[in-house]
């Protein structure tokens, strides 16, 4: 299928790696130009210069932390005018709901609210002048289930999707739209962590505690950053103007819901 989005510029953040990177790539090969950001230099310029050779695309790397204001602002300024969003940053840490402080609060909602809220901000007013953009939200399937142990993740991505709930109606009408991606467990650094975690406390290896994972899932495997990008391409392409505010859950069945 042809996404219409060739020549369009994209601004991709937490990309070198994961799900950032799997949506980076899906856009690449869409033909959109990108602006690709981590905090790890080496990586996101490995992930740039593959990008280039793969597709032939323009890709500028900005090393900075997207969850404070002078690392967006460095960000912002090297991607100019952009069509696409794609906004994505590290998930808090697991912990328990009477151990975080009010400081643990703040730097989860900076990160994963306060941060793709910004990005927001910046981008939709020269997306709502030129009468289309895209925007996509990766925040987690904690959203629609609260996952016990990511407490934070729970807080601070319920007040983004809450915002997205609003202003997603108030952009639409200008050819703008915005929406959100769900991830379940996919197979990236942050699920290997995950993984880990549970293997540590429950005295198990590796893969015997992916298996467990695996075991809750109907698909029975982890996603795939190939297939969530994928996703992001198709919200981010020509065909998507009418999914407007939706919160797309990619979990492999492993949310029990009917709708
Ligand atoms: P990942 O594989 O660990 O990749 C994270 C990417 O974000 C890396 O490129 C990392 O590079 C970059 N990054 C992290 N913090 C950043 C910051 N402050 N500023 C700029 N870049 C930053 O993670 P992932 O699995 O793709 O997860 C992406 C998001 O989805 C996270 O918020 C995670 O909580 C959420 N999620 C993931 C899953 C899953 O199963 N994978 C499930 C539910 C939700 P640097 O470290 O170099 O900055």
């Amino acid at each position: 299928m042809d996404l219409g989005i060739a020549g369009k510029r994209a601004l991709v953040t937490a990309s070198s790696k994961g799900l950032g990177r799997g949506c980076a790539e899906a856009l690449a090969a869409a033909g959109v130009n990108l602006v690709l950001n981590a905090r790890g230099a080496e990586a996101l310029d490995a992930t740039a210069a593959a990008i280039r050779a793969a597709h032939g695309v323009e890709v500028i790397a900005v090393a900075a932390d997207i969850t404070n204001e002078a690392g967006r602002a460095e960000v912002l300024d090297a991607a100019g005018q952009i069509d696409i969003l794609v906004t994505n940053a590290g998930g808090p840490p697991p912990g328990l709901w009477s151990d975080w402080s009010r400081d643990d609060f703040i730097a989860a909602v900076d990160a994963n609210m306060l941060a793709p809220i910004a990005l927001m901000q910046a981008a939709l007013p020269g997306m709502i002048d030129r009468g289309w953009g895209r925007v996509v939200n990766i925040t987690s399937g904690s959203v629609k289930a609260p996952i016990p142990q990511l407490g934070l993740s729970n807080t601070a991505r319920a007040g983004l999707t809450g915002f997205v709930a609003g202003t997603a109606r108030q952009v639409a009408q200008h050819g703008v739209t915005i929406n959100n991606m769900l991830p379940g467990i996919h197979a990236t650094d942050r699920a290997q962590s995950l993984d880990s975690g549970v293997s540590k406390a429950e005295g198990i290896d590796m893969e015997a505690a992916r298996k467990k994972r695996e075991a809750t899932i109907p698909a029975r495997r982890y996603g795939t950053a190939g297939e969530f990008g994928a996703m992001c391409a198709f919200l981010c392409s020509q065909h998507s103007g009418f999914i407007v505010g939706q919160n797309i859950v990619l979990d492999g069945g492993a949310i029990n819901t009917t709708i």
